[in-house]
């Protein structure tokens, strides 16, 4: 999409280098000031940040690519006739590829969660908030509408001129364009996101019949809504004051977290100077107090006041530093990745990378290795059969014509592959004690592939076998499963002997 905005013709980053200008912002009234926002203040003031190319930028880019792709691509893949990927909450199942969990595979999603929060330590610990620059949603979805907005209204000065130019019939048809976009983008996110719950291809066609349920509408627009809000106008406020990771991430990191940094050693005292000075003679660093940090920085803060809890380490300011280093032969890395410690102890990167590893991080990867092993572990032997034992509490014993005593149970038998399997049915612990199906009086059942069945058991015992009394039994079902797999799956219960 080109820009319809002629007037946009800033220079390049690198172009810009020796004039200090504060950072723009634009007040409610629609002027312009140089004010610094205040901590966790009052009224929101548009960032117009400037567009930057360089390592940190191509890596925005592939990360952006790569979520969403995943996010948008993987309900559309099938997988054995159905959808790859689905959360069926009305069904009570979890369709993920090959497998298939249940309510009582709680556990793993469990785990999935100590795992999340086991790596978030980690990587807070080692790099600080390098999720939030390249793969937080919010990050990403932001990314994606300023890219659109830059396409449409062009780069920073374009957009500040644009803003602050009285409504015209050239100014609405820009804006409703880039809203239009917006709203697309929007839609399409929360049509993507409601497909994880229901087949999205049906999706598809209960929209354009528009006979989608009530949540699934409700869902659909709140989600594009969110959407539309978060990355469109919340942008930055989100992390800076919405985002819990943002206030406690400051306790996990530490001095030899890996972060984006000013190197002021190297870079105080600032100032403008020509690129043909010795600037060390004059008593020089080697910022040139350019402002180009401040302009690419999403969030609107200047690195070189320090590490901040506002940083989402999306590494902007880098890439903008390094080419104003390039444009000025300096070396780069002004502004880089290292850690606090590094700064003050002038260490080598090979010595931060060493330092990176200390007993903390080394305790959270020991507990992640852990964790993710028995998660692996767990998932690789799962049993593609589970059953649930239920007494039937109307009727806790008695005997029968024949001479026998008999108990009833409800087993609930769960097959969570995805081929029919048929179920030998077995009782032990008890000299002479045979189970079969209430109904048909067999000891085989047949369960269809994930789908789970209700069955009602007898288990008998001969009179002269046992004294009045409650004794452990064990129920067994052996499943035989289509594709010549066999499971066995033991379960513990009682026998009760009338007076
Ligand atoms: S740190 Fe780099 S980009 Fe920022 S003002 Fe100094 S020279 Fe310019
Ligand atoms: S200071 Fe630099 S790394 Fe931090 S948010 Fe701003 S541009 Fe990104």
């Amino acid at each position: 999409m080109s820009s319809p905005n002629p007037s946009n013709t800033e220079p390049s980053a690198a172009e810009q280098v020796p004039t200090w200008q504060p950072p723009r912002r634009k007040n409610a009234q629609g002027g312009t000031s140089p004010q610094v926002e205040k901590a966790l203040v009052d009224v929101r003031q548009k960032i117009y940040p400037r567009s930057v190319t360089g390592v940190f930028a191509r890596w925005r880019v592939w990360l952006v690519l790569a979520t969403q792709i995943i996010f948008y691509g993987l309900p559309w893949i099938e997988w054995h006739g159905r959808q790859a990927v689905l959360f069926d909450l009305a069904a009570r199942k979890f369709y993920l590829f090959g497998m298939i969990l249940w309510p009582q595979d709680v556990i793993y999603l469990t785990v999935l969660l100590l795992l999340s929060a086991f790596s978030l330590f980690l990587f807070t610990a080692m790099a600080g908030r390098l999720f939030c620059g390249y793969a937080c949603p919010q990050t990403v979805y932001t990314e994606i509408f300023m890219w659109v907005e830059r396409k449409i209204e062009g780069d920073r000065l374009a957009r500040i001129r644009l803003d602050e130019q009285p409504w015209t019939i050239r100014k609405i048809r820009i804006k409703a364009l880039k809203h239009l976009a917006w709203v697309v983008i929007a839609f399409w996110t929360g049509y993507t996101f409601i497909g994880y719950f229901a087949p999205i291809r049906e999706l598809g066609g209960d929209l354009l019949s528009l006979s989608l349920g009530p949540w699934q509408w409700f869902w659909l627009l709140f989600y594009a809504f969110a959407t539309w809000g978060n990355a469109g106008f919340m942008r930055e406020a989100v992390c800076k004051y919405m985002c819990p990771y943002a206030r406690f991430q400051s306790v996990m990191v530490d001095n030899d977290t890996f972060v984006v940094t000013y190197d002021h050693v190297r870079g105080d005292p600032r100032g403008g100077r020509s690129r043909k000075i010795d600037h060390k003679s004059a008593g020089m660093g080697d910022c040139v107090d350019c402002s180009l940090c401040v302009q690419v920085c999403p969030t609107g803060i200047d690195i070189r006041d320090g590490l901040q809890y506002m940083c989402i380490g999306c590494g902007a300011c880098v890439d903008a530093c390094n080419q104003v280093m390039d444009k000025m032969s300096y070396e780069p890395g002004l502004i880089r990745y290292t850690s606090g410690r590094a700064i003050t102890e002038r260490l080598t990167q090979a010595q931060v990378r060493k330092r990176m590893l200390r007993p903390r991080v080394l305790s959270y990867i020991l507990i992640l290795t852990v964790i993710f092993g028995a998660f692996v572990y767990s998932l690789g032997t799962r049993v593609p059969m589970r059953m649930d034992i239920m007494r039937d509490r109307g009727a806790l014993g008695r005997e029968v014509p024949g001479g026998f005593y008999e108990n009833v149970y409800q087993l609930q038998l769960i097959n969570t592959s995805e081929t029919g399997m048929n179920v030998s049915l077995s009782a032990a612990g008890l000299s002479g004690l045979t189970l079969q199906t209430a109904e048909g009086r067999s000891d085989q059942v047949y369960v269809e592939p994930a789908a789970n069945r209700l069955v009602a058991v007898v288990a008998r015992l001969p009179i002269q076998e046992a004294k009045p009394g409650l004794y452990n039994i064990a129920i067994e079902a052996v499943s035989h499963h289509e594709n010549g797999r066999e499971t066995v799956v033991t379960e513990s219960t009682s026998f009760y002997v009338p007076q």
